[in-house]
């Protein structure tokens, strides 16, 4: 089959002009078959749709749909100067969804199944609860309650968040919001902290020892993503798990936090590589004996292709994250959004298995074209 057409497109969540937008990709193959992707939404997603309309699509359109990886890596290639991290292998990974979408239709397989078979068809769920920095520790106490009863998630994440452009701004309140919630869910409830980059050194070891104490399982992205080796340095020195990788965007990327001492990496299925790079980190990360745990923050297309390549992992250790605002995609969706009692459901239909309303979906696209 070959490839026929590819739109990209943003898909506005709220009414028009309010807010949130996703950045998607639809490619066309022949007999009306079509795969869905999506890239990183940083930025609307903008800078990446706009390299697949001004400098992909013309190496694709007509090219065999199974030549796919083949496809990828010289496009990879084409356009390594651009980045190659963040826009190109953003656009890279929404790619290579829409192709494993489309494969998996052409051959009436679901996508789990073309990466070899799953080992769970309902995968917990872990709660992700951002904004905590703004918040108050009764704010933080009371919704955690509320979505552990709500959503009966595997574990709960507390998300610092905050300014980026500042440190250390608060670590007591952090320690202490830390330890209301643990308090408040008990002692047996897996809890993990984001500090999304909000750290120094210092500053990391001494919340890094709190987190210890309070039993939390993992501690997120401590320091800026690009001090690799002293992120490994606190992974070493730290006996809580010590993850990173959300901005990581290659596979050389990850191999360097792994050399650095990080056990446990969290690469994005739509910043970097898609679900044949997920596939190649696992491997990675299998050789090493290091968690793969991905990042994962898009409700519809990014977190079904997520789903899929975690279904066929043997030994996973840790659920697959709900981030806040994941039932904006229901407008859309009619399937995987929302899990079912703390599990991800994994779709048996061909290709990804994304149910979704075409007219609802049509409304809210705003199409990008090449400049
Ligand atoms: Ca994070």
């Amino acid at each position: 089959m070959k490839i026929t057409a590819i739109e990209t497109f943003q898909l506005e969540w709220q009414e028009p002009g309010q807010g949130v937008r996703s950045a998607f990709i639809r490619v066309q193959g022949e007999d009306g078959l079509f795969g869905l992707g999506e890239v990183s939404p940083m930025q609307g997603g903008l800078a990446s749709l706009t390299v697949i309309a001004n400098d992909m699509i013309s190496d694709l359109v007509g090219h065999h749909v199974l030549d796919h990886a083949v496809l990828l890596d010289r496009l990879l290639h084409k356009c390594i100067k651009l980045g190659p991290e963040g826009v190109v292998t953003g656009a890279i990974a929404g790619l290579d969804i829409a192709l494993w979408d489309l494969k998996g239709k052409l051959l009436g397989l679901p996508v789990y199944k073309l990466l070899g078979g799953a080992w769970q068809d309902r995968l917990p769920c872990y709660a992700s609860m951002g904004g905590g920095a703004a918040k108050s520790a009764e704010w933080l106490v009371e919704h955690a309650v509320r979505r552990i009863k709500s959503e009966r998630p595997a574990a709960l994440k507390l998300r610092r968040d905050g300014d980026r452009t500042r440190q250390d701004l608060d670590i007591a309140g952090d320690i202490a919001k830390a330890r209301a919630v643990r308090e408040a869910v008990g002692d047996d409830f897996p809890l993990a902290f984001d500090a999304n980059n909000g750290y120094s050194f210092g500053a990391a070891i001494r919340v890094g020892r709190a987190l210890e104490e309070l039993g939390y399982i993992w501690f997120e992205e401590p320091l800026q993503h690009y001090n690799v080796a002293a992120t490994g340095e606190l992974a070493r020195r730290l006996d809580i798990t010590v993850s990173a990788g959300e901005q990581t965007y290659t596979l050389q990327g990850v191999k360097d936090l792994i050399e650095a001492g990080v056990r446990m990496v969290q690469p994005d299925i739509i910043k970097m590589g898609g679900i044949t790079g997920l596939m190649q980190c696992q491997a990675i990360a299998a050789a090493h004996g290091v968690e793969l745990v991905p990042h994962q923050t898009q409700p519809s297309i990014g977190h079904m292709a997520n789903v899929h390549m975690l279904s066929t992992i043997m030994l996973r250790s840790k659920p697959i994250e709900l981030c806040d605002g994941w039932e904006r995609a229901d407008s859309v969706f009619r399937n995987p959004s929302r899990p079912v009692d703390g599990h991800f459901i994994l779709p048996t239909a061909p290709g990804l298995g994304l149910e979704f309303d075409a007219a609802e979906m049509a409304r809210r696209s705003i199409p990008v074209r090449a400049q």
